[in-house]
């Protein structure tokens, strides 16, 4: 941490919305654990960060084509993703439930025969959905964002959406007119994610900052800043 060179400015990738974890507040400013996070460990490890708010398809994509530096973006450390990036520590615990709409009777996946499934391309929970897609009998419809995943199932036009347990939790709590309906599967931890083989160095900083920031209770005031009670 030598302050006798210019600090580094990361191309970071994130999601447009993907609320606690990226979203805009009220005042159009980019905030959510993932962005305070990041920022509190940049300023303990004397980095700088351009964060680039361009969905959470186009940061895995761009992060592989060479264009962003790293991708903080609730994603999630998958067996089939590391073989391509390399992530940091894990930061944060999920898994991945259905959620339907609040008046729905559906309750699980054998219900879903026939049915239209909303999914969000290049998710996790996505995947997850079309490896059961055979086995229940169902269709699938994907969009690049939560949000318009999320309406498809409360117009009726989906009967069901997969999404991460803190999400959609977060979702539902802030109004979105959906309930979960099954238990987490496939339990797993989010990562900030570099291609395989670079940016070591700012892989190396991010995991520093993050035992700072657990250790002098940075970490936990951030989650609290989002889940706390007052939402
Ligand atoms: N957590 C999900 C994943 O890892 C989705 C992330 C996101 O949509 N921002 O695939």
């Amino acid at each position: 941490s030598s302050t006798a060179h210019a600090e580094k400015t990361y191309q970071i990738g994130t999601d447009v919305t993907y609320p606690p974890f990226e979203f805009a507040n009220k005042d159009n400013q980019y905030v959510g654990i993932d962005i305070d996070l990041l920022k509190a460990i940049a300023k303990e490890e004397n980095f700088k960060v351009a964060i680039k708010p361009v969905g959470f398809n186009a940061a895995v994509q761009s992060l592989q084509s060479g264009q962003l530096d790293g991708v903080m973006a609730g994603m999630a450390m998958t067996d089939e993703r590391k073989v391509k990036f390399d992530f940091s520590d894990p930061y944060y615990k999920t898994g991945f439930v259905m959620a339907v709409a609040k008046d729905s009777k559906i309750t699980k996946l054998e219900q879903l025969r026939g049915k239209r499934v909303a999914i969000k391309t290049g998710t996790a929970a996505g995947e997850y959905a079309m490896s059961l897609k055979d086995k229940y009998g169902f269709t699938t419809v994907t969009f690049d964002d939560s949000d318009n995943m999320y309406n498809d199932v409360v117009n009726g036009n989906s009967v069901a959406c997969f999404e991460d347990i803190p999400v959609m939790q977060y979702a539902i709590k802030t109004g979105t007119a959906l309930k979960i309906v099954t238990k987490p599967a496939q339990g797993g931890y989010y990562g900030f994610a570099v291609m395989k083989g670079q940016n070591q160095e700012l892989l190396k900083k991010f995991n520093a900052g993050l035992a700072k920031i657990k250790k002098n209770g940075e970490y936990q005031k951030i989650v609290d800043r989002y889940l706390s009670s007052k939402t």
